[in-house]
């Protein structure tokens, strides 16, 4: 009924006192029968930030790492416990691209299921806007390898790694000319 990395079949143990008697109690949330720990399976969040250059063109990049090691893929990443989604997209764009990005626009969310080491980890990706005066600057690092500018009508988002990026790849496609 559940995939094998789904957290039902991942989650085995209590993490507070170790007991095996670490029950599922929906597809979402755990009670240990030994200490009454409560655990509950929550969306992780994340960004995307979306770049255009003067001809209107978005900026992809290849992931240096897996999963999907080699696609295209949106720059961003985790929000860490504190950080806001704003600033967590500065950061990954100074930790990837090395470049300051400003102006920050929300454009939506879009919940992906990302599987790592084997767990399924289920994200809401954040969806913004930025603005830099230095894309020439620009340096793949971090887990990306390299990155490129596409017409947004070239992009097949089929060729994304995630149903979260297919899905923002699709809406900036059809509300194109709206934002
Ligand atoms: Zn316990």
């Amino acid at each position: 009924m559940y995939s094998n990395t789904h957290p039902v079949n991942v989650l085995k143990f209590c993490p507070r006192c170790g007991s095996a008697h670490f029950q599922a109690t929906c597809n979402r949330s755990f009670k240990c029968e030994d200490c009454s720990f409560n655990y509950y399976v929550n969306s992780s969040a994340a960004v995307a930030v979306l770049l255009f250059n003067d001809k209107g063109e978005l900026l992809l990049t290849r992931r240096a790492v897996e999963p999907h090691i080699g696609k295209l893929d949106l720059p961003g990443g985790f929000i860490d416990p504190g950080e806001t989604a704003e600033q967590a997209a500065i950061r990954e764009i100074q930790e990837e691209l090395g470049i300051q990005v400003h102006s920050l626009r929300y454009f939506g969310s879009f919940p992906n299921e990302y599987v790592y080491s084997g767990f399924s980890v289920y994200t809401i990706d954040l969806a913004f806007f930025a603005q830099t005066e230095n894309l020439h600057q620009m340096t793949a690092s971090d887990d990306v390898s390299s990155f490129e500018f596409h017409k947004l009508q070239d992009v097949d988002p089929e060729e994304m790694p995630s149903i979260s990026m297919y899905n923002i790849i699709k809406e900036l496609i059809s509300r194109e000319g709206t934002y």
